[in-house]
């Protein structure tokens, strides 16, 4: 889910209290987003890097993409493609989640990566 000023109109994720265009309070418009975009820019990091939440060490290399979603709006995460000649500007990606409900936490992390789709 986004947040969607009312001011400007545009939709933020994560979602945030105050629109840091406007500065007017974002209220309650909550917007559903779509779960498959293109990667708009990616990144092949091969540093060792920690989950701020859980502590633990993610894989490495550890691919990480800018996805604009089917409804226009910038969403940077995971991406599944380990392969990085793989990796491209608009390949189509799909989000794939956790499904322990255990393991959920109610944020960005409950989605594990983005999956390379073809359509
Ligand atoms: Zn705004």
């Amino acid at each position: 889910m986004g947040n969607r000023c009312p001011s400007c109109k545009e939709i933020f994720v994560p979602s945030s209290p105050v629109c840091p265009k406007c500065k007017v309070d974002m209220g309650w418009d909550w917007v559903e987003l779509p779960q498959t975009g293109e990667v708009y820019q990616y990144t092949y990091l091969v540093l060792p890097l920690w989950d701020p939440h859980y502590g633990e060490r993610w894989a490495n290399p550890y691919p990480s993409g800018i996805i604009l979603l089917d409804n226009g709006v910038f969403f940077r995460h995971r991406l599944e493609e380990q392969d990085k000649d793989k990796l491209r500007v608009g390949m189509r990606v799909q989000a794939v989640w956790e499904e322990d409900y255990d393991k959920r936490g109610q944020g960005m992390g409950d989605i594990l990566y983005w999956r390379t789709i073809e359509e």
